[in-house]
């Protein structure tokens, strides 16, 4: 089996299809990479071909790079495996960029064109980069890009050089440090890509401009005598400009904590100053120093590989296929509008109850606004649109709930009034259909009372903007059967979310994590920490939001309800009356957070976010003597990091890789640590052990080791090392 077909015309254009057998998308292997290089050979060596085109046989051109390749390289040969490995890509690219020219007068070249049916992601984009022109359909589905910093490197097979010599530093800077992708239009005026046809005119269009290519069209600017870098390079003018001002930009939006943003940035520094060829050595041997660096591994392993197999069902129960036909869903509010849009936008059938008639219009509603939206950014059409809120029928009527083979009930969090609605839901559907709660406070157990078929309730929990948070925590209740699991996780797949498994436990996985968090940073203002210091700290080590503007954002009126029912539900064991001391006085005061335009950032009356509230000071005087960076760091990453590992502890947790990739997308820990359990890896157990128990000296009980990491510590164990091939705890 082959990746790569090979066929030459009665014109003598050969045409390389990229077609791996079995699989709905082109991923690039070492063994790809391989192939292409002979049929490359071939195409140059054989007199009778004029001209290369390189495309598809599928629908899209490639979804990028095979990650695991990446991670076999490093595991066999270390860093000069990697290296070596990277510099191989680049010789193959280089061979098609030079087609075969005369190296001194670059005469005697082949016309190479990419012809992309579709999306063009990673390697999929540096191939075409290395060709002498790209052309693409007209597909706006297709997404156009190179993605890598986002999962922890950047582009190493020549794309970093490639793109800043084509189109400068500057207008490469969103594609190559932000992954920005593009549709073949935007592509075309972003400057990715040359040309884009209808989709029926791509190969004849490919083919034309491969016979009639002229000398000069096939030698890359680079190559040419007098090149000069568009945007200047870093000692001339405005090239120092552009520099200085990236770097500056980048820490600003990174704190410094992606080691793959620092290093790009220097591939394309360094890589400026000297020759291509040189270039791409330097962007090889930065690409080997990100790769050897552990954040990187580790934000593969979860933002890539984990999450990938967690949306493949790698931990959904052995029955059939139960993808959902036909939606209801009760309460069309915040939560409940956007979980209608999501699932009539993956095409499913959807009934969306409210108590009253405009509610569930209003429900309705969002939908509109958010198509109207994409139509305006040219992401949806009129008749997308159409057919999408086609999809959604707005009602009160419960027995327009017949034929739904799954519910989603997002009311009031109200255990009386779910009980309510769960009874009337069953009386209207038929006996098969599985019941979810969206709640995010009540167990599962106990909403499950309410039902007839407990077997056939479970917490499928999204998190608020539904259509853009990627996660969705689905809770197995005590009674809850495979069925239901299976059900919630097709579900989930359908809507293209990513999902984790967990057990019935106070605020499940995220929320158990993510209100720790909050709480130490408010309990560090009640004790004099100067407030810009814990801000910062959380910046400074990749949290996406310090505690204090999170709990704006989420609401301190939230916080306090929340704060009142764990409190009831504790007793005497409720640990955070410190925390509620500052939480309730904001409260009293009006100041519940953005919402109200007060909190514990001050925000001008358009609501936008000015800085700390000067009024915190006064209620809270800040201490003479101020704790060090690290140490507030540690206390705010260890109050999040020591709850998964409880939460793996108490079986609320049965998978780590759930438990790095939940934190990742759920509540936005530390992306550049790859999770809670990666991180604690890259630590150490020993060295994570004498944090806590420092933590615990110092602060309280809160902080004392897990026996599990103790233990881990004892045997000098890692959490990926102990827990196997698969990373399954149970
Ligand atoms: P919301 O107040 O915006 O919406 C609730 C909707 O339910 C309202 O439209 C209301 O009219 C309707 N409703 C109430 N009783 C009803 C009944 N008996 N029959 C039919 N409709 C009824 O609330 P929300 O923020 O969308 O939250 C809904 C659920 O989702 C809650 O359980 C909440 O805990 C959970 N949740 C919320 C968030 C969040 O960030 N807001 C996140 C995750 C989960």
């Amino acid at each position: 089996m082959t990746d790569f077909s090979y066929m030459v015309d009665g014109d003598g254009v050969a045409t390389i299809c990229w077609d791996l057998p079995g699989k709905s998308m082109n991923v690039m292997s070492m063994a790809g990479f391989g192939e292409l290089d002979g049929l490359v050979d071939r195409a140059l060596a054989d007199a009778g071909v004029k001209g290369v085109i390189i495309t598809s046989g599928k629908k899209d051109f490639a979804g990028g790079m095979d990650l695991n390749a990446i991670a076999k390289m490093k595991e066999d040969g270390g860093a000069q495996g990697i290296f070596d490995g990277v510099m191989g890509m680049h010789a193959i690219l280089r061979k098609i960029e030079r087609s075969g020219a005369d190296p001194k007068t670059m005469k005697g070249g082949k016309p190479i064109v990419a012809a992309l049916p579709g999306t063009a992601l990673g390697i999929g984009l540096e191939i075409p980069l290395a060709c002498h022109r790209i052309i693409a359909a007209d597909n706006p589905k297709a997404k156009i890009g190179l993605p890598e910093i986002m999962v922890g490197i950047f582009p190493g097979a020549g794309g970093t050089t490639r793109l800043t010599r084509k189109m400068g530093a500057m207008m490469a800077a969103p594609y190559l440090l932000e992954g920005k992708l593009s549709d073949p239009k935007s592509a075309k005026a972003g400057g990715l890509i040359d040309e884009v046809v209808a989709p029926e005119d791509l190969l004849a269009r490919a083919k034309e401009w491969v016979l009639t290519a002229t000398e000069t069209d096939i030698v890359k600017p680079w190559d040419t005598k007098g090149y000069k870098m568009p945007g200047g390079t870093p000692y001339q003018p405005a090239g120092f400009m552009t520099f200085v001002g990236a770097s500056a930009m980048v820490h600003a939006k990174t704190f410094g904590v992606y080691p793959a943003a620092k290093a790009l940035l220097s591939a394309v520094y360094e890589g400026a100053l000297v020759p291509f060829d040189v270039a791409l050595k330097i962007e090889a041997r930065w690409f080997t120093s990100v790769l050897m660096n552990p954040s990187s591994s580790a934000m593969i392993r979860s933002l890539f590989i984990n999450k990938e197999a967690l949306e493949k069902g790698a931990n959904r129960p052995k029955v059939n296929d139960q993808s959902v036909k036909r939606v209801g869903v009760i309460g069309a509010g915040m939560m409940g509008a956007g979980i209608a849009y999501v699932a009539a936008n993956a095409g499913i059938e959807v009934v969306l109850i409210d108590a009253a008639q405009d509610a569930a219009d209003r429900g309705k509603a969002h939908s509109e606004s958010l198509l109207d939206k994409g139509i305006s950014r040219r992401k949806v059409t009129q008749e997308k649109k159409a057919e999408v809120l086609g999809q959604i029928t707005a009602t009160t009527d419960y027995t327009a709930l017949e034929g739904c083979d799954l519910i989603v009930e997002a009311v009031f969090e109200d255990m009386k009034v779910k009980a309510d609605v769960t009874a009337k839901v069953e009386a209207a559907v038929g006996k098969d259909c599985i019941f979810a709660s969206n709640t995010s406070t009540l167990p599962i157990t106990d909403l499950a009372k309410a039902s007839a078929r407990p077997d056939q309730f479970i917490g499928i929990h999204f998190f608020s903007p539904v259509d853009k948070m990627n996660l969705v925590e689905i809770i197995r209740g005590k009674a809850t059967g495979d069925v239901a699991v299976a059900k919630a996780l097709d579900f989930v797949r359908q809507i293209r979310k990513t999902p984790i498994v967990v057990h019935d436990a106070r605020f499940f996985y995220a929320n158990r994590c993510i209100i720790p968090y909050i709480n130490e940073g408010i309990r560090m203002v009640a004790e004099g920490v100067e407030p810009v210091l814990i801000e910062n700290a959380a910046k400074l080590v990749g949290m996406p939001l310090g505690p204090l503007q999170l709990v704006d954002e989420t609401s301190i009126d939230l916080g306090v309800k929340i704060a009142r029912a764990t409190k009831a539900a504790m007793g005497a064991a409720y640990p955070d009356d410190a925390v509620d001391t500052v939480l309730f006085a904001m409260a009293d005061q009006g100041r519940l957070g953005k919402k109200s335009n007060a909190g514990f950032y001050a925000y001008d009356a358009a609501g936008k976010r000015e800085g700390l509230w000067d009024g915190l000071d006064a209620a809270y005087p800040v201490a003479d003597t101020q704790p060090n960076l690290t140490s507030v760091q540690h206390r705010l990453l260890m109050a999040q990091v020591l709850e998964a590992v409880r939460a793996l502890e108490d079986g609320v947790l049965t998978d780590i890789r759930e438990g790095d990739v939940g934190a990742i997308l759920g509540w936005g820990f530390a992306p550049w640590s790859g999770g809670p359990f990666s991180w604690l890896d890259m630590l150490g157990a020993a060295k994570a052990v004498e944090i806590c128990d420092g933590l615990t000296a110092a602060h309280g009980a809160r902080f004392t080791t897990p026996a599990l990491l103790r233990d881990m510590a004892a045997k000098g164990e890692s959490f990926y090392g102990r827990f196997g091939a698969q990373n399954k705890v149970a």
